[in-house]
């Protein structure tokens, strides 16, 4: 088979052995419904009290504060949707900021045609929303701050733990979307003053589909499906045993390897990063030099269009990214990067490279490679290449 380099773990994450070896149990000989009296189920009701009990510790949450979701999407519409309903008699204005992903930026749009005020903050040229700002932009009526642990393309982390704090202070309540966060970097929610907190399975070494919410509490979290008593019957809906047993044993994995695997990944990411600008002209990073996420890599390279770059890669057997992978498909530049304050021809020209626990050295290497080899190829075929070296010879620049 073909050798894939991949390098696109902000997409998805290759599940851990351990969370598959868990979840195979529940899919077979114990597959009894977890709501049911008789014993064949009992090991079902174990297996999600068990992933509630170790998601809710990486976190520093209690189990009985973590609601499984069918992801970071539905978590997201979760925490919105139901702390505008309750809250609504108290204010009806929503702090975000620009560079959220859709799950949260399409909810506010679908909150705001409901009546709700959402401001959204923006962030500098590295991806991070002022402090400052925020505190301006938070008013008499605001029930809701919604900002992400971490951007999923550019990997900026906010300052989590002041915009906790600020929103503790004014009695507001604090979501961040840590869908890219969780089990990369430490969290707190209780340090940190996090009211909720998405995450998503898949994005930490776990199965596709299967996410949580943590609602701390000072929450009065409205439910978000109706119908049976699952999830204290906020999240009606026979629980999905087996992907809920391996996202807690990909966690609790994550957990033990997290200190050793963030360096690893932050010394690959700094080895990519100085290659890159070093050694492709005419290229630049996008967001943070190092207050980003460890596995984090973003570059624009001027002269070329990203998505040609992405094929070349492909037939390389390398997978990358030019944005946000929900996003494929789109030939709208990436609000992240436009919010940055990158011109169109600058976010169409960007790849996203997102390293994880298997990621080598040789692999970044040989990356590096085909990306120095396919950039040049597209600016030798490209008239603005050709007609910026004319002027520049012609000693115009
Ligand atoms: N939030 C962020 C920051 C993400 O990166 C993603 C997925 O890429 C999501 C939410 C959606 O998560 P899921 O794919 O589990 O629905």
């Amino acid at each position: 088979m073909e050798r894939i380099i991949y390098l696109d773990h902000a997409a998805t994450t290759r599940p851990a052995k351990k969370a598959l070896e868990v979840m195979l149990p529940y899919c077979r000989e114990s597959y009894g419904n977890p709501s049911s009296s008789y014993r064949l189920s009992e090991a079902s009701r174990q297996a999600v009290a068990d992933a509630r009990k170790v998601i809710g510790e990486a976190m520093g949450a209690h189990a009985d504060q973590i609601y499984f979701t069918g992801g970071g999407t539905e978590s997201d519409n979760w925490a919105l949707k139901a702390v505008a309903e309750t809250y609504r008699h108290k204010g009806k204005h929503i702090i975000t900021t620009q560079i959220e992903h859709h799950a949260v930026l399409h909810t506010c749009a679908y909150l705001e045609r409901r009546g709700f005020d959402v401001t959204y903050l923006p962030v500098n040229e590295q991806g991070s929303i002022s402090v400052k700002q925020l505190e301006k932009a938070i008013r008499p009526d605001t029930v809701l701050v919604s900002v992400m642990f971490a951007n999923n393309e550019i990997g900026t982390l906010q300052p989590v733990r002041e915009i906790g704090r600020i929103a503790r202070k004014k009695d507001i309540l604090f979501h961040t979307d840590a869908v890219q966060a969780f089990c990369q970097v430490p969290i707190d929610v209780e340090e940190m003053q996090i009211d909720l907190l998405s995450a998503s399975s898949h994005k930490c070494y776990g199965p596709k589909g299967v996410g949580c919410l943590y609602a701390g509490e000072r929450v009065r979290l409205a439910s978000f499906l109706h119908g049976g008593a699952q999830e204290k019957g906020l999240r009606a809906g026979t629980e999905n045993v087996a992907g809920i047993a391996g996202f807690g044993a990909a966690v609790s994995y994550c957990m033990e390897t997290m200190d050793d695997r963030a360096g690893e990944e932050r010394r690959l990411r700094d080895h990519l990063i100085e290659r890159v600008l070093s050694e492709i002209p005419y290229a630049r990073l996008n967001g943070s030099k190092k207050n980003r996420l460890p596995g984090n890599a973003n570059f624009s390279f001027q002269f070329i269009q990203g998505e040609n770059l992405l094929m070349l890669l492909d037939g390389d057997g390398i997978c990358a990214s030019g944005g946000s992978a929900c996003n494929t498909g789109s030939h709208e530049p990436s609000h992240v990067l436009k919010a940055i304050g990158l011109p169109d021809e600058l976010a169409n020209a960007s790849l996203r490279l997102t390293l994880g626990e298997e990621t080598t050295e040789e692999e970044i290497d040989s990356a590096v490679a085909s990306i120095k080899k396919h950039v040049q190829q597209l600016r030798d075929g490209s008239p603005l290449y050709e007609a910026f070296l004319k002027d520049a010879r012609s000693g115009w620049m």
